[in-house]
């Protein structure tokens, strides 16, 4: 066996798998290696949706690089056949002067976003499923919407295999150190070497990179799919995407609608949670049993913005936040090294960017 490479890429999630992708689709050859299966739960890509919008409320600079991701996703659609985005619009409510609604209006202003702002009566007519405060800005996105997480993966891991690309799941990269001209990567099942080394690793990554970790926190974060009073007015469709900058709570909440889980597969249910860092953690020993102050938090946000949307609780599940300090990402050559390439720190909202920093 040749184990010679022109790429590795350690950690075959989300960012991994895009960067898989477009490199064996450049013609390089392209080994992944994943420690686990392709998807899987334990890391950042589980859970069926991840909201995607362009008025970027955390800084105007990040709308050029949207505007790819769309175009990427869109292209994605079309060589394979399969629909990742889904627009359903995007519900934005928060204090006028908070950092949502100031940030959307900026980034919205200065890249010709489109956004519709509704007032309390029309927003009670357009969107009776939602109670949101007098003192408010409700704002619309109509491009917004979301993609589907495992779904991507999935595609780009089968695209990168099409182009000829390697992948080995369930094989555990121990360590990498520089090799002649290169790097060689052991493995827990063998040893590779590649002329370059993309470490998308995740909530792993300080582990491959030693001068991050001090900078990275891996957070424990709660996602709960709830039973709403009645199904119909949450279902794709129906319902938008929201997200909401709670005044008297830090973080915001968001959630999806009702998916078709023929479709989409599970859970069942219309889900929920909190953009706010949780406990820190170790991604090797994560606490995956929710808590009743898991439950509460979310339940408090529903009865407060959606009141018929809680019923009971469906499904409580855990996945992982890599933190920056600035929660703005790292992507950059290793310092010192001119072929080791890092991606990390996505702090909670990467994901609708795999398609672009995948590709770059
Ligand atoms: C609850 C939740 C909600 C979110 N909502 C949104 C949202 O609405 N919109 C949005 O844009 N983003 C959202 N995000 C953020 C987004 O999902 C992440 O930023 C993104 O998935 C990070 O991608 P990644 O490639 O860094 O990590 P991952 O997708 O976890 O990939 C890292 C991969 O590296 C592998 N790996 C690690 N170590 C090794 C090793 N030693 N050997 C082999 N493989 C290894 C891991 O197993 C994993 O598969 C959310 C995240 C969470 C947790």
């Amino acid at each position: 066996m040749n184990n010679n490479y022109d790429v590795i890429v350690l950690g075959v999630g989300s960012m991994g798998s895009a960067a898989c992708h477009y490199l064996a689709k450049r013609g390089h050859r392209v080994l992944g290696l994943e420690q686990f299966e392709i998807p899987h739960d334990q890391g950042s890509h589980a859970g069926q949706s991840r909201i995607i919008r362009k008025a970027y409320f955390e800084h105007p600079n990040y709308v050029p690089l949207l505007q790819r991701a769309y175009e990427n996703w869109k292209s994605l659609e079309s060589d394979t056949g399969t629909q990742v985005y889904f627009p359903t619009g995007l519900l934005y409510a928060g204090k006028p002067d908070g950092v949502l609604i100031r940030g959307v209006k900026e980034s919205a202003e200065k890249y010709s976003v489109s956004i519709e702002p509704l007032n309390s009566s029309e927003s009670k007519i357009r969107l009776p499923q939602f109670n949101i405060p007098d003192s408010y800005d409700i704002l619309f996105e109509p491009d917004a919407g979301f993609v589907t997480p495992e779904r991507a993966v999935l595609l780009f891991v089968e695209q990168a295999i099409k182009h000829g690309a390697e992948i080995r799941t369930k094989e555990k990269v121990i360590e990498w150190k520089e090799s002649g001209a290169g790097i060689s990567v052991k493995t827990d099942k063998g040893t590779y070497n590649c002329a370059k080394l993309i470490i998308t690793a995740g909530p792993w990554a300080s582990q491959f990179i030693p001068q991050l970790s001090t900078k990275l926190s891996v957070t424990r974060q709660v996602i709960a799919w709830v039973n709403p009073k009645q199904y119909i007015p949450f279902e794709l469709g129906k319902f938008p995407c929201w997200l909401i900058d709670d005044d008297s709570k830090p973080g915001m909440y968001y959630g999806f609608q009702v998916l078709p889980v023929g479709q989409m597969g599970g859970p069942i249910g219309l889900k929920v949670a909190h953009h706010y860092p949780g406990t820190v953690t170790d991604p090797n020993n994560v606490n995956r049993i929710s808590s009743a102050d898991d439950e509460t938090n979310l339940i408090y946000a529903l009865n407060k913005f959606l009141p018929e949307g809680y019923k009971s609780m469906h499904v409580l599940k855990t996945c992982l936040y890599t933190n920056t300090s600035d929660e703005n990402f790292v992507i950059d050559f290793l310092p010192g090294y001119d072929n080791v390439v890092i991606a990390a720190g996505f702090s909670g909202h990467g994901f609708k960017f795999a398609s672009v920093i995948g590709r770059s």
